[in-house]
């Protein structure tokens, strides 16, 4: 008999039978309520939340591998208390999260969907001089709030648009700042001069809600928001309200607050690009974050250290 373990169910494809051994797994899908019982171990989605009731019905948990590098989803403070294990999947995802970061930033600035949708209305007209104007990126700002693993990646590739880097984080990034010209700033140069304002930094308390109608009113009327990070970074009716009254170029967001719900004034407004977090989707990086999960959760029932935990 294996070790009782909770899965995700949406992760099985993505998984090897080698990688499973010694295991007996109990499959879980999203919409399933955390179970009762003598689990040791549990490999969520970020969707699903593990808190201090989930834990106090999982008395035998050691490690909660989660299957994202965000780790909002868990109660981190509960889980050290109970001497459980939390793990994350850094780093694998990174170049999926910055190219996607990406997708949207010219998807906005060349204003890609709406293009698209006139096209395939069959309501253009031919070529104009005029038609669909964006924003030239070249000697433009990108600014970065959060310039960790992500949010440097995304700042190198800004390097051959030919953009000037700025970043906010509260420890200075000295090797990033050679390589790529940024410069640290406090956050409100960064509202005011960013021409594209990227955010990167995790769903904490002190990051909440960081875009609302107050840093809303000291950016540019014409810069670009995009959100690859975390929904709770941002006030959604007051993006849409900055949207509909001109006083903001473009967003483009990966994430929301109460997926997959959004609010119904953001999914209205204009000059939106909204995807459905896809970040990390691509089937190699997928394939990586499942791996690395269920290597932390291997690592832990064997009596190693784990590999990713969250806090050492
Ligand atoms: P990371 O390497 O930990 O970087 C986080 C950055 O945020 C660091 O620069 C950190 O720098 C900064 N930061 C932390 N707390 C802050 C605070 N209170 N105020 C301002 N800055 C703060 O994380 P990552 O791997 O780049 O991932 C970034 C975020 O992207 C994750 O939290 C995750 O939720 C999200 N993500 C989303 C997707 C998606 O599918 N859309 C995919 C992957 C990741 P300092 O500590 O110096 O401040």
């Amino acid at each position: 008999m294996g070790h009782a373990v909770l899965i995700a169910a949406e992760l099985k494809s993505l998984l090897e039978p080698d990688q499973l051994e010694g295991l007996d797994v109990t499959w879980i899908t999203a919409d399933e309520p955390t179970p009762r019982g003598d689990y040791v171990a549990m490999v969520p989605l970020l969707s699903r939340w593990v808190g201090g009731t989930e834990l106090k019905h999982l008395p035998r948990l050691k490690i909660v591998a989660n299957c994202a590098v965000g780790h909002d989803n868990v109660d981190v403070v509960a889980s050290e208390l109970r001497g459980i294990t939390v793990t994350n999947t850094p780093d694998v995802l990174t170049d999926a999260t910055a190219d996607l970061a990406w997708a949207l930033i010219l998807a906005c600035a060349r204003r890609v969907v709406e293009g698209t949708a006139l096209v395939k209305s069959g309501q253009w007209t031919g070529w104009h001089p005029e038609l669909l104007l964006g924003l030239e990126l070249r000697g433009r700002t990108v600014g970065l709030f959060g310039a960790g693993r992500i949010g440097q990646a995304v700042g190198r590739r800004a390097a051959p648009f030919g953009m000037r880097i700025l970043y906010t984080a509260r420890n200075p990034r000295p090797e990033f700042e050679q390589e790529t010209g940024a410069a640290r700033v406090e956050l409100s140069r960064l509202l005011a001069e960013s021409d594209v304002l990227s955010l990167h930094a995790p769903a904490v308390p002190e990051t909440r809600g960081i875009i609302n109608a107050d840093t809303l009113r000291q950016m540019k009327p014409s810069a670009i928001l995009i959100n690859t990070a975390r929904g709770d970074l941002i006030r959604e009716e007051a993006v849409a309200i900055a949207l509909e009254e001109g006083r903001l170029g473009a967003v483009g967001l990966d994430v929301y607050l109460d997926e997959p719900a959004i609010h119904p004034r953001l999914r209205a407004a204009p000059r939106t690009v909204l995807l459905p977090h896809i970040g990390s989707a691509t089937l190699e990086t997928r394939r990586q974050m499942a791996a690395i999960a269920v290597a932390n959760l291997q690592a832990v029932l064997r009596g190693d250290p784990p590999l990713t935990p969250v806090f050492r």
